[in-house]
C-alpha cells in the first residue's frame, strides 16, 4: 500500500499520568498497544517538559532550539524575547498538509493551543479557538474532555480528513490540582481510555489504512517538601555568567551573558543544590531539577507539577490496520521515541514534502 494512502489520527493526552497505563485502569490503550505497539519505557519529551514545548515539538518534528517554543505561557521580556516565541518558528504538520492540499482537522481541549500551534481554520473545536458560551469549564478555565469528545469523534469519522489532531486536556488539570496518583486523576485516565475506545470505533470504516498514534506531552510528579531552587543571576554562583532566568516548573531557562563559556555556566549550575542536568538549546541553557524539585518563581505546586527531567516522558502507542503499523511498533519496542520523531514519521505516512526536522522517521 502506498504510504500516501494512510489516514493519521494523532492524539495528545495532556499530562496523562503514565502510572495509570496498564490493563486495569486503561484496558483499551493497553490492548491497542499490545495489538499495535507501545514503547516499552515510554517516549521522551524535550525540556522544559511542559505543554507548549511538547506540542510544538510533536507538531513540527523539531526540537525547541529550532521551533523556539521553549516554555509554556508568556513571560514578558523572555517570551517573546530571549527565551523564545509564542508560536513555532517553523511550519507545523497541519500547515505542511494545507500547503499540499491535504485535509486536516484539529480538536483541542486546551483552546489556547489553537493560537500557540497556529491551527487556524483546521480547528473544528472550539471554533476559532473560542470556547462556546455555556460550555462548562474546569478550575483552570479549560473545557472538560466530555465537551471536546463529540467533536473529536466527528473529526475521526470524517473519511475525507487525512490528518486529525486531537488534544484532551483534563488529565493535566486533575494532575495539577490533586496529584498524579489521586483516585480522581486516575479515574480521569480511565475515562480518557473509554474515549480512545470510541475513537477506535469511529475509525473502523477506514481502519485498513488508519494509523492511530496516542501520545502525551509530559508526565506529572508530586512536589517534594524541599524548598524551591533559587537561581539569581545577580548572585553567586551565576553572577557574571547569566543575565536572565525564566522558570517553567521543574526546568529553568538561562540566558548566558555575552562571552560567558557554556562550560563555566554548567560548572556554576552543577554546584547548585537540586539541579539534575544542564542542556544547551541554541543560545539558551536549560537546567532540569531533580525529581520533586521546582524552581522558585514558578507557582507553588498543589497536587502535581511538571517541567523537569522526571516528567519528560510520554505515552507512545501506535495502532491501526495500515501495513506500516507493525514496523512502527517494532521501532517503539526497540527504543523510546522522542516527541520530535512523530513529525517526520507522519510526513512519511502522508507522503508530505520533506522539511528540515530534528526527529527520525520511525518507519524508515
Ligand atoms: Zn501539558
Amino acid at each position: 500500500m502506498n504510504p500516501r494512502d494512510a489516514r493519521v489520527v494523532l492524539l495528545g493526552l495532556d499530562g496523562f499520568p503514565l502510572a495509570a497505563l496498564g490493563p486495569d485502569r486503561t484496558p483499551i490503550l493497553w490492548r491497542l498497544g499490545g495489538n499495535g505497539g507501545r514503547a516499552s519505557f515510554t517516549g521522551i519529551a524535550p525540556l522544559p517538559s511542559t505543554t507548549y514545548p511538547g506540542f510544538a515539538t510533536l507538531l513540527t518534528g523539531c526540537l525547541p532550539a529550532r521551533h523556539l517554543v521553549r516554555t509554556t505561557g508568556l513571560r514578558p521580556g523572555a517570551v517573546p524575547g530571549w527565551a523564545g516565541r509564542q508560536d513555532p518558528a517553523v511550519q507545523t504538520l497541519l500547515e505542511i498538509c494545507a500547503e499540499s492540499g491535504r485535509r486536516t482537522t484539529a480538536v483541542v481541549g486546551d483552546h489556547l493551543l489553537q493560537g500557540v500551534l497556529r491551527l487556524g481554520e483546521a480547528t473544528i473545536w472550539p471554533p476559532g479557538g473560542i470556547i462556546p458560551a455555556g460550555t462548562p469549564l474546569d478550575a483552570h478555565g479549560y473545557p472538560p474532555n466530555e465537551a471536546a469528545r463529540p467533536h473529536l469523534l466527528e473529526a475521526v469519522a470524517d473519511e475525507t480528513v487525512e490528518l486529525v489532531f486531537g488534544h484532551l486536556n483534563e488529565t493535566d488539570t486533575w494532575g495539577h490540582d490533586l496529584g498524579p496518583d489521586h483516585p480522581t486523576t486516575l479515574a480521569c485516565a480511565t475515562a480518557v481510555d473509554a474515549i480512545i475506545g470510541e475513537v477506535v470505533e469511529a475509525l473502523r470504516p477506514t481502519w485498513s489504512h488508519a494509523v492511530l498514534i496516542v501520545t502525551s506531552d509530559h508526565d506529572m510528579e508530586a512536589p517534594s517538601p524541599l524548598p524551591p531552587i533559587e537561581l539569581r543571576p545577580s548572585e553567586p554562583p551565576l553572577e557574571g555568567l547569566v543575565q536572565s532566568v525564566t522558570v517553567d516548573g521543574g526546568a529553568a531557562l538561562l540566558r548566558p551573558v555575552g562571552g560567558a563559556s557554556v562550560r563555566a555556566v554548567r560548572a556554576a549550575l552543577s554546584n547548585t543544590d537540586g539541579i539534575h542536568l544542564v542542556e544547551e538549546s541554541g543560545d539558551v541553557m536549560v537546567a532540569g531539577a531533580v525529581p520533586g524539585r521546582w524552581f522558585a518563581g514558578a507557582p507553588q505546586p498543589a497536587g502535581g507539577f511538571h517541567g523537569g527531567p522526571a516528567t519528560a516522558r510520554t505515552l507512545a502507542i501506535v495502532a491501526g490496520g495500515h501495513p506500516v503499523v507493525p514496523r512502527l511498533a517494532a521501532a517503539l519496542a526497540a527504543s523510546p521515541p522522542h516527541l520530535a520523531d512523530w513529525g517526520p514519521t507522519i510526513c512519511g505516512l502522508l507522503g508530505l514534502p520533506a522539511r528540515p526536522m530534528d526527529g527520525a522517521d520511525l518507519a524508515a
